[in-house]
């Protein structure tokens, strides 16, 4: 039992799309410091919560706070408080790495942008591209500019939608790396929609599956593996969550 105040907490959640309902009464927490990955089958409502969560859209009912906040009635002091990276993070692809990074920041009303991006980039390993144009950028690079223009201002919640979608084995490694960098080093909390089994794993302290817009299950990566000890893999397990919660 985690007995921190959790900084993500959702109540009865949900979002309807016209009819179709897309996210069915979320109960929820993230506790600080938490690398909480969000599983669930396509369609399952991964989105839709991280949409909320971020005050990119609104419920149709229910509540979500994030960082004490709530993210319909105070919206602003919720984005100053995390960072996102959605799954296709755009970018001017005619502009330097630099130029992204610098619009984006003073967009954030971060002080001192110039010495902000240096450090930023130094702690993402990522100097000597500065001057490269985002469009010359494979797409592990671009996620890497993506995570730095996401935590330019500081914030203490980091929100990745399927943050390693589309990279390589080695771009998947180096940014679990960041991701655990950012959470240790950092102190930042994480919460990453994901399909990759492995990279929960790997990557996250804590689990929760989503199963058409109902969170069927929630526990530390510890008790999991602790929980279902008869099976190989956490790729089983969640196999065998799906099929029950559907059977
Ligand atoms: P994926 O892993 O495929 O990205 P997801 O778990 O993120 O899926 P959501 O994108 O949140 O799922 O979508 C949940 C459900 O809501 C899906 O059935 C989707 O088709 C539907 N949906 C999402 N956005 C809209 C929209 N703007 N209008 C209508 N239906 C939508």
């Amino acid at each position: 039992m985690n007995t921190n105040n959790p900084v993500i907490e959702t109540k009865s959640l949900s979002h309807s799309y016209n009819s179709y309902h897309a996210l069915d009464n979320l109960d929820l927490q993230v506790y600080e410091r938490e690398i909480f990955g969000f599983l669930g089958h396509n369609g399952a409502g991964k989105t839709t919560t991280i949409n909320i969560l971020t005050t990119l859209m609104q419920p149709s009912s229910g509540t979500a706070m994030v960082a004490g906040y709530d993210t319909v009635k105070q919206s602003m002091q919720v984005r100053q408080q995390i960072g996102y990276l959605p799954e296709n993070v755009t970018f001017y692809n005619n502009l330097t790495a630099f130029e992204n990074l610098s619009f984006f920041a003073r967009l954030s009303g971060v002080d001192n942008v110039v010495k902000r991006i240096e450090e930023v980039l130094d702690f993402l390993e990522f100097r000597g591209i500065e001057h490269k144009k985002l469009g010359e950028f494979s797409k592990g690079m671009r996620q890497r500019i993506g995570i730095a223009q996401a935590i330019m201002h500081e914030p203490k919640i980091l929100f990745l939608d399927e943050p390693t979608s589309g990279l390589d084995p080695l771009g998947i490694k180096k940014l679990r790396e960041i991701i655990i960098r950012l959470n240790k080093e950092k102190h930042l909390t994480i919460f990453m929609n994901t399909h990759l089994l492995s990279e929960v794993a790997k990557t996250c302290t804590s689990i929760g599956v989503l199963n058409h817009g109902k969170l069927i299950y929630k526990d530390t990566l510890d008790n999991t593996l602790r929980r279902f000890p008869s099976e190989v893999s956490l790729e089983e397990i969640y196999v065998q969550m799906e099929i029950k919660s559907t059977s």
